[in-house]
């Protein structure tokens, strides 16, 4: 049985095991085909190959997930790339730029925290987030060693979410051009977990003129019904019905693990051969 899972995320950004620990997870659990996508970053691909080489039943995607600015300013898009040639220079040069701005972003967040009575070490947030691309996942596992909160998650309800009261923006990067960034390194981009867009089905048709090919549709937090209504949206956009399980490794009740949703083995093969298309393109 194939198992497919194209969305999946290390301590090279804000998941919690090693590229080598989430291969072998994802083996353990029976899957086939995994995409690492760690935000702005495709540094733990490396590692992850090198498990992956021991694992021969399973198929390594390289990826990313960028997050871009809803045109209308209404929170963050997040744009998964994959197949993607992780020599691009245009593309690295980039991923090193987002990610110094995520530095700066975080640490104004910790500022803010602490104006709200919240304070929490800036170098412990950094040593939490070790050599990944640093996130708010990271300063909400400070406020939980901090005792102010019980699950990274809750951080989020009121102070992290987008325009929550610790809320800071990140760099501004138009969803054309982090689709631009991800076909330019011969790369795929598909929305992720569209349902947390808003306004999507405006915005679709100029995404797909963008170039995204596929949405996420079998996502591990979206319910029976979003799925059929997400696989509908898919459908009369001309888009690939992607998705994963999204697994950051947090071990919080409930969390959704490798494996645990993804699209069939007929919709990753219909990707790979669009990114074989378009790297034979000259
Ligand atoms: P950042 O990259 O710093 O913008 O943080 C984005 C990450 O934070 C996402 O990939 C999730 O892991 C997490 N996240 C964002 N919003 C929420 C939320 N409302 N509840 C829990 N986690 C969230
Ligand atoms: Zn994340
Ligand atoms: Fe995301
Ligand atoms: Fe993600």
């Amino acid at each position: 049985m194939a198992r497919v899972d194209l969305h999946l995320h290390t301590t090279l950004s804000d998941g919690r095991l090693t590229p080598t620990e989430l291969v072998r997870l994802a083996v353990s659990r029976g899957v086939t085909v995994a995409a690492v996508t760690d935000h702005d970053s495709t540094e733990g691909l490396a590692e992850a190959f090198a498990e992956a080489a021991h694992h021969p039943e399973l198929t390594l995607v390289p990826g990313i997930e960028l997050s871009a600015d809803h045109p209308t300013g209404e929170g963050d898009l997040h744009i998964l790339g994959y197949f993607l040639d992780t020599g691009n220079r245009r593309l690295q040069g980039r991923l090193r730029e987002f990610r110094e701005g995520r530095k700066g972003r975080a640490q104004r967040m910790v500022e803010r925290l602490a104006e709200l009575g919240l304070p929490v070490e800036w170098s412990r947030v950094k040593e939490i987030a070790g050599e990944g691309s640093i996130g708010r996942p990271h300063i909400a596992l400070a406020m939980v060693e901090r005792g102010y909160i019980a699950t990274p998650q809750e951080a989020f309800v009121e102070y992290l979410k987008d325009g929550g009261a610790a809320y800071v923006d990140r760099m501004k990067l138009p969803p054309e051009e982090a689709v631009e960034l991800i076909q330019g390194a011969g790369g795929v981009a598909v929305l992720a977990h569209p349902i947390y867009v808003t306004g999507l089905q405006e915005l679709l048709p100029h995404l797909v003129e963008a170039g995204i090919r596929g949405m996420e549709v079998h996502y591990a937090n979206f319910n029976r019904e979003q799925r059929r209504e997400m696989g509908r949206t898919a459908q009369s956009s001309g888009l690939l019905p992607c998705g994963g399980s999204d697994y950051h490794g947090f071990g919080t009740p409930g969390e959704q693990l490798p494996g645990s949703a993804g699209p069939p083995m007929e919709v990753y093969r219909r990707l790979e051969k669009l990114a074989s298309a378009r790297a034979s393109t000259p």
